[in-house]
């Protein structure tokens, strides 16, 4: 089973969301988770590339194109990491698919419910976001996984300092979906 890893946002090109409250940027954030979920995908067996790249589909030629990379693979899963933000008060994990009713909507389910049961995060749910370049423009089950709120206290204080129970609540539900697949 080989799976993208897509770190979203690119450090010192484009950071992101941002908390300066904390000193944080969101493109560090899921550097960080992205490069643990990887080391715990690999060791469940897994094949896994990931890239961060501020070229997601032809935009930047100076830097690697994700979508391209992951379809000419070519990838069996894509995950997209990002961190979300809003008002202060907004906070919670949601997860992203080009539709529902999709292997990525089953996939989606997956990591949303180990992120909130280990992490204690509010389940937002999964989202239809049909618009979104890497859902639209990817050839396999894809998913962007909006892990927490950089923008609230309590979700940025877990996405700093949890970084290896996210990452590992993140690699087991795609684990999960892998198993549930008979893969
Ligand atoms: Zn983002």
């Amino acid at each position: 089973m080989r799976v993208f890893i897509n770190p979203g946002h690119h450090p010192g090109l484009d950071p992101g969301a941002v908390n300066r409250d904390y000193g944080v940027t969101e493109a560090d954030i899921v550097r960080d988770v992205g490069v643990l979920v990887a080391e715990y995908l690999t060791a469940a067996g897994c094949e896994v590339k990931a890239v961060q790249s501020n070229n997601l589909c032809g935009e930047d030629a100076a830097y690697t194109n994700v979508c391209l990379t992951a379809n000419s693979w070519p990838s069996d899963i894509f995950v997209s990491l990002h961190c979300n933000a809003a008002t202060p008060a907004a906070r919670g994990t949601e997860v992203l698919v080009y539709s529902r009713w999709t292997q990525a909507d089953t996939l989606a389910s997956c990591i949303l419910h180990q992120i909130v049961d280990s992490m204690g995060t509010l389940s937002r749910g999964v989202k239809a976001r049909p618009n979104l370049v890497v859902l639209n423009s990817t050839h396999m089950p894809a998913v962007l996984v909006e892990m927490g709120f950089i923008s609230n206290a309590d979700d940025c204080r877990m996405l700093v300092e949890q970084q290896d129970e996210l990452a590992r609540a993140i690699a087991r539900g795609i684990t999960d979906y892998i198993q549930e697949r008979g893969e």
